[in-house]
């Protein structure tokens, strides 16, 4: 379970920490530099998880910070990621995300390109560890994340980034593995 803590401060998220708690979620770059670069040095325990959207000027301290990037969605991402993580000698674990809505706005990669960055991930040495989605809000994700479980399983990948606070339960239904939530445990956000 990733304990998403992005936009609550330090002092809310350290009760957890001191209780033993080890996957955490951000979605700024910055945000999470500022608040979790110490607690690293101090708890190298810790793992980050990078969920949110990544433009490519930021890889370089996503890849300095995070264990984990699940918003992989275009090669330009995984090319930059790929080439910094080399520079670092550090191995990021990585998730492609897919727009299982097919919604305009939404970041991932379409169903239909899946495959294929899939394998120039792999070719340049990324290593992608499973899929990840955020399903349309509007709807019952059922449909979604039984389509991810397959999607999944056709890539031979054994990990599945999917469910949040509303769905979790029905996400672990289709074998999600990561699930990641916030507001059900910090509360709501303002
Ligand atoms: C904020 C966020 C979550 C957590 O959402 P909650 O509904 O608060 O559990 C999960 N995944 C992503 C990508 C998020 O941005």
């Amino acid at each position: 379970m990733i304990a998403v803590s992005k936009t609550f401060k330090i002092d809310k998220i350290l009760p957890l920490i001191d209780h033993g708690h080890i996957h955490y979620g951000e979605n700024k770059v910055q945000e999470a530099a500022e608040k979790w670069t110490e607690i690293k040095k101090i708890n190298s325990k810790i793992q980050l998880h990078m969920i949110g959207r990544l433009q490519t000027n930021k890889v370089k301290l996503a890849v300095q910070l995070f264990d984990y990037i699940h918003s992989v969605d275009s090669k330009k991402l995984a090319k930059k990621i790929a080439d910094e993580q080399l520079k670092l000698n550090k191995k990021i674990k990585i998730f492609l995300q897919v727009n299982i809505g097919d919604e305009n706005q939404k970041s991932g990669v379409s169903k239909s390109e899946i495959h294929l960055l899939a394998s120039y991930c792999k070719e340049i040495g990324l290593e992608v560890i499973g899929l990840m989605c955020i399903p349309p809000l509007d709807i019952d994700p059922k449909g979604h994340f039984e389509e991810m479980q397959k999607l999944n399983k056709s890539l031979g990948f054994t990990e599945l980034s999917m469910g949040m606070s509303s769905d979790f339960l029905l996400a672990v239904k289709y074998l999600s593995t990561y699930v990641r939530i916030g507001s059900n445990i910090f509360g709501k956000r303002s």
